[in-house]
């Protein structure tokens, strides 16, 4: 993944964010951060990373508030939980990363036509209207937002996935909406 090298001054560095992660619930103990990187070497995944979690760490500690939102790491976390179980200080870098996609999220800052991203969003967006994921407007919606082109290659497995049941037209949804709404609004209060 390219990083930005851009250089960026003090003025442009924002420090609230650092202090909304520390009082975010799962990431309290990230201040107590040594920098050691044993999360970073334990992670699978941080070879693929923009920047590697020890680095991110870093990053938010120093209020680069954009690059940390906007970067491919927290969306190609696997949520193995293996930096936290290694981190020497009981940092809970997996829920970290929770926290981070979220963010990005409200903050409509995550890498636009990145698939895992997308791919979240209208999960999430379908789930919490519905209660239930429909799979083949899924996979529209998410072809139409990252790689539109990407439709037409896989309209022969769509086809075939249609034929033997495997996928449906038909839109599912719990019986009791009113519910759901209530539960999500809830945690949003
Ligand atoms: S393992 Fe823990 S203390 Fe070490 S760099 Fe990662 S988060 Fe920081
Ligand atoms: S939880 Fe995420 S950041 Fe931590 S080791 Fe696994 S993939 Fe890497």
């Amino acid at each position: 993944m390219e990083i930005n090298k851009r250089i960026k001054y003090e003025k442009e560095l924002d420090d609230s964010f650092w202090r909304w992660i520390v009082s975010t619930p799962g990431g309290e103990n990230v201040e107590q951060c040594i920098q050691c990187g044993m999360c970073s070497g334990s992670c699978p995944l941080s070879i693929y990373m923009d920047y590697t979690p020890r680095r991110l760490i870093a990053m938010i500690k120093a209020g680069f508030k954009d690059e940390v939102l906007k970067s491919f790491t927290i969306w190609l976390c696997s949520s193995c939980y293996t930096c936290t179980i290694q981190c020497p200080m009981n940092i809970k870098v997996t829920d970290l990363m929770y926290i981070l996609k979220q963010k990005a999220i409200e903050n409509k800052k995550y890498p636009k036509r990145f698939p895992i991203s997308v791919l979240s969003k209208e999960f999430f967006n379908m789930v919490s209207k519905k209660g239930r994921n429909t799979e083949i407007n899924l996979v529209f919606k998410l072809l139409l937002k990252t790689n539109p082109l990407k439709f037409f290659g896989m309209a022969s497995l769509g086809l075939k996935l249609i034929k033997t049941g495997r996928m449906n037209f038909k839109s599912d949804a719990i019986k009791n909406i009113k519910q759901l709404k209530t539960i999500l609004n809830s945690i949003e209060e």
